[in-house]
């Protein structure tokens, strides 16, 4: 069995400076973490590799620092890695992101199950997962909270839908994207903290791609436009709502039901 856990590193706080001229984030110099959800990714692929068997490899796209991120993904247990990196990546949007990933996949000669993170604390659009099953013409389930069945030939997930839960049962190949109820992820292990310094990380960079089309990839592959790109305004548009605890909770259920959250 062949997983692949795409992982994203990540800007580490949310205060990141904008470039206002090209509405994107200023990430060189920005302290980075690993994608939160990633975890959740990377902690059920390890699982399901527990339980039956195969190997488990890390795919990310993005600058060749995003290797200290893969170390921490080789001491919770990975076993091995690829960077996809290239200057011609650069200003990818999700439509470019997701093919690139999807290149890499196919550069690695596919996957039986490819799991992704729900979605990033930086872009946050949780498209990229289901994005790149389409590019690879793969059956996919979003919003994953539970695995609740799998073999080495098919896994049963259940999807957290807003107003359902749907479970679904896919054949492999196949991709999932997990949320943080899907599992707690394990600590990386300071025991393979020597052995994770040494193992090696293949970097692959547009020339190994399946697809040579300069026009699919990076900032030329981007048919996204940022028009603006701004802080919501800091407070403002307040209610103080008067009463007895009951009253005000009727009031209260009365303001959420006309912005139509209940
Ligand atoms: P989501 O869809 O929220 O992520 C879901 C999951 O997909 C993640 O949990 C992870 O498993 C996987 N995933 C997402 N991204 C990656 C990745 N890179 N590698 C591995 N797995 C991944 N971003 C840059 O870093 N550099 C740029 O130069 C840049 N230029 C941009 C230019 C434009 C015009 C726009 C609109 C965006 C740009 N971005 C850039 C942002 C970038 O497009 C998004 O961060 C990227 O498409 C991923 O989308 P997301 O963060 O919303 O991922």
């Amino acid at each position: 069995m062949k997983i692949i856990v795409c992982m994203k590193q990540v800007p580490l706080s949310s205060r990141v400076e904008i470039d206002q001229e090209t509405g994107n984030l200023k990430r060189l110099g920005a302290q980075t973490r690993t994608n939160p959800f990633d975890l959740f990714a990377l902690e059920c692929a390890l699982r399901i590799r527990e339980q039956v068997g195969g190997t488990v490899t890390v795919l990310t796209m993005g600058p060749q620092q995003a290797e200290s991120m893969v170390r921490d993904a080789y001491m919770m247990g990975a076993d091995d890695a690829v960077i996809l990196s290239d200057r011609k990546f650069a200003g990818s949007d999700v439509l470019a992101t997701s093919y690139t990933l999807s290149q890499g996949i196919r550069a690695l000669g596919g996957a039986d199950l490819i799991i992704c993170g729900r979605q990033t604390t930086d872009g946050d659009t949780a498209q990229i997962g289901p994005a790149m099953a389409e590019h690879l013409h793969l059956p996919h389930a979003a919003w994953v909270n539970a695995i609740t069945a799998v073999d080495s030939e098919k896994i049963q997930v259940r999807q957290d839908l807003a107003s359902v839960f749907q479970v679904s049962e896919m054949r492999y190949p196949c991709l999932i994207t997990v949320d943080k109820d899907v599992c707690v992820p394990r600590l990386p292990s300071y025991r393979r903290k020597a052995a994770a310094a040494e193992k090696p990380i293949r970097v692959i960079t547009l020339a190994d791609l399946p697809d040579p089309d300069l026009t699919r990839f990076g900032l030329v592959g981007s048919p996204t436009t940022v028009e603006r790109i701004f802080p919501p305004p800091a407070g403002g548009g307040s209610v103080t709502l008067e009463g007895t605890a009951a009253q005000k909770a009727g009031q209260l259920f009365d303001l959420l039901a006309r912005a139509k959250y209940c």
